[in-house]
């Protein structure tokens, strides 16, 4: 649905922010595709222009593609931001260009609803989610869109039904410029892990679309371009089991109809292991990827973070079972936590060996606004803020022993021969495991077999001949191509480059440890 009965027309600007080198975006990855620009479209920022009143012009742009101009400014009458903690500063400096032209400014999204003191300038604060503080922002601009003599705090009591949003507006969006396609089914997560603000934000009983408006935005998606990975970014798609049981034969109808264009991912909690019935049928829907937020191989420390969950298969069991149905595991893993040891560092390598998991986010541990981990730690007087530190948590062991400790797993989990050994692994016992999707004209547009051939022309170009580790590359890739196995060999390429030049950069201090930390974030830096 949308915003209805306001007859007045407004002008909304809205602006994304852009992000900064991270290891979960993958932006090296992006010089090897065919012009991507951008990680994923933002969910928050397309709901709400979906849900302006419908005579109300929206412009979006995600300055991660290309900056908001002096004619963008000056075409809007307000301005709407959205992002995480990660883009405040970037935020901060939108609200200061659109000041500039004297334009009222709003934030939403989860970084301003959990800490609405980082964003001072801001004309207007969209507190929570989607609701009735929406709806009085739009009224309150229909009424008058020009600058409040101060900052108004619009708090959501009163959220609007999942099954009520309308369909993001990805049609604003350059949708070929994203590394990944984005759609939500849930919000929220029945656990409580220390050091997570989910269930704080978004609360412990996971609320849904349908099926229906999942399937339609899929139509959707497709229908703007998307096709290749997409990923539900629930924070847990088995949040509520029976949603997903419920959901996933319609995703499996769909993908069957629309001829397979699509490969599937999502979070979810490692007890998905304990599911089957549902492992199978994201094997039927062709779910190819589960990240899940292992955080440590220490059981103590699982224990102490409230995250028992993990331990309900033993882990490395737990992966494989996941691999058997054909998806790739991705892990969260966490350092710094309290339970460390000084060898905590040589046990997460040896994890690394043993599970096989290419891809891991390794952090430094964070303390989060609304988080009980933030709690416990205010109260033990160990929350540090210091730009100049990786982390907010005064850690137990040495902080430079922390932050060395993680500069080598880095190092050496991604290794090129390391890493390409755990790829050759996910081809062999993962990848073998997925259903035999038929081939069919959808996937054999021109437009996709071009995209193709300019991602293969660069892998070849610039690791193949040009890359130091072009030998471990061509001892990987030389079996796909003898397979026919093309689109493997792309995605596994590009992802291992990104990897390997982002660790490289991060074993010599160039990247930060933690997601959150903005010690290298300082400069707002507008795309060019
Ligand atoms: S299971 Fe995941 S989303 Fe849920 S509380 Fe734990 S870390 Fe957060």
């Amino acid at each position: 649905m949308r915003a209805e009965g306001i007859e007045t027309v407004r002008r909304i600007l809205c602006v994304f922010p852009r992000y900064t080198s991270s290891f979960g975006t993958f932006e090296y990855a992006y010089p090897l595709t065919d012009g991507v620009q951008a990680f994923m479209p933002p969910q928050g920022l397309l709901l709400i222009a979906a849900y302006l009143p419908a005579n109300w012009p929206v412009r979006f742009i995600d300055e991660n593609i290309r900056a908001a101009t002096t004619e963008d400014f000056e075409w809007a009458e307000a301005v709407f931001v959205s992002g995480m903690h990660i883009q405040r500063q970037q935020m901060n400096d939108i609200c200061r260009r659109a000041h500039a032209f004297d334009l009222a400014v709003a934030i939403g999204g989860p970084s301003v609803s959990a800490c609405p003191d980082y964003y001072p300038s801001f004309d207007y604060l969209h507190v929570g989610e989607l609701g009735d503080a929406t709806d009085d922002l739009i009224a309150r601009l229909a009424r008058d869109p020009s600058r409040p003599a101060q900052q108004v705090v619009l708090q959501t009591a009163d959220r609007l039904e999942m099954t009520r949003f309308p369909i993001p507006a990805y049609e604003l969006a350059d949708i070929k410029r994203y590394f990944l396609g984005s759609i939500q089914y849930s919000s929220g997560c029945p656990y409580q892990c220390e050091f997570c603000d989910i269930p704080g934000l978004y609360g412990r009983n996971p609320r849904l679309k349908s099926p229906q408006q999942i399937t339609a935005e899929l139509d959707k998606l497709l229908e703007c371009g998307v096709t290749g990975s997409v990923y539900f970014v629930d924070d847990n798609f088995i949040g509520n089991r029976k949603a997903a049981v419920d959901l996933l034969p319609h995703l499996i109808e769909w993908q069957k109809k629309t001829g397979y264009v699509m490969r599937l991912a999502c979070e979810a909690t490692l007890n998905i292991a304990k599911r089957p019935e549902i492992l199978e049928k994201m094997r039927e829907a062709f779910f190819v990827t589960i990240f899940c937020g292992i955080e440590t191989p220490d059981p103590d420390a699982l224990k102490a973070m409230q995250k028992d969950h993990n331990m309900m298969v033993p882990i490395l069991e737990g992966v494989r079972t996941i691999n058997s149905y054909g998806m790739e595991v991705v892990s969260g893993i966490i350092m710094g936590l309290d339970t460390d040891k000084p060898e905590t560092g040589e046990a997460l390598l040896a994890f690394v060996d043993e599970s096989r998991i290419p891809l891991l986010t390794i952090n430094l541990l964070q303390a989060l606004p609304k988080t009980p981990l933030w709690d416990r730690l205010e109260r033990e007087n160990r929350l540090i803020e210091d730009d100049s530190r990786d982390s907010n948590v005064d850690f137990l062991l040495p902080y430079d022993q922390v932050v060395d400790s993680w500069k080598k797993c880095m190092e050496v989990a991604f290794e090129p021969e390391k890493l390409y050994a755990r790829y050759q692994h996910q081809v062999d016992f993962t990848y073998a495991n997925r259903i035999k999707v038929p081939v069919t004209p959808e996937q054999k547009t021109w437009a996709n077999i071009k995209r193709g051939l300019i991602m293969l022309r660069n892998i070849f170009w610039k690791i193949g001949v040009l890359g130091d580790y072009r030998k471990v590359f061509w001892k990987f890739a030389l079996p796909r191509l003898k397979h026919g196995d093309i689109e493997g060999l792309i995605s596994v390429a590009m992802i291992a480059h990104h990897l390997i030049m982002f660790a490289r950069l991060a074993s010599v201090g160039q990247h930060n440890a933690s997601n959150y930390s903005i010690r290298l974030r300082e400069v707002s830096v507008p795309a060019e």
